[in-house]
């Protein structure tokens, strides 16, 4: 099989360009200047609604995807907001409405937060995903598409563009 035969399968090599959309139109992502996207279908490196619409497609193709907050970066979880007192924050640190921050969860996990609220004594960390409960609207062109190496099917990952490892 040549490579212009190939359809997107598990274990293929692809490179994806994207633009993303939120549900009012916004535009929050693209690889436009930047170039594709390179993952390994079928390892989750991708969002799971995302990498479900890819399988089939070929070289050059063109789609519009739909992906619901389940299938994307979840839904929003109301009780992931936590206080944190002001003078808990290094003093070289002045949290700021939407900076990012990397806290403990109770299991000693790190988790991503997002700074939500500043107020005098304690800020308020939104724990969800920035993009959780959004309905995403992709429009995604398949760039590239080849066999991954053994190598890179045994890291679960794809090599190139300077990731040799
Ligand atoms: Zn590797």
């Amino acid at each position: 099989m040549t490579d212009k035969e190939l359809t997107v399968s598990d274990g293929l090599a692809v490179g994806l360009e994207y633009t993303l959309r939120l549900e009012d139109g916004e535009k929050i992502d693209s690889s436009a200047g930047r170039g594709p996207l390179d993952f390994l279908q079928g390892e989750g490196q991708i969002i799971p609604g995302l990498e479900q619409a890819l399988y089939g497609m070929a070289v050059g193709e063109e789609k519009s995807v739909v992906v619901e907050p389940e299938d994307g970066y979840g839904l929003r979880d109301s009780t992931a907001l936590q206080q944190i007192p002001v003078d808990a924050f290094p003093s070289d640190i002045k949290p700021e409405s939407g900076m990012a921050l990397e806290l403990q969860d109770s299991s000693g996990e790190s988790v991503l937060g997002f700074v939500a609220e500043v107020g005098p004594d304690s800020v308020l960390v939104d724990l969800n995903h920035p993009l959780a409960g959004e309905t995403l609207h992709f429009d995604v062109r398949i760039a590239t598409l080849r066999a991954a190496s053994s190598e890179e099917l045994a890291h679960g990952h794809v090599h190139g563009h300077g990731h040799e490892h």
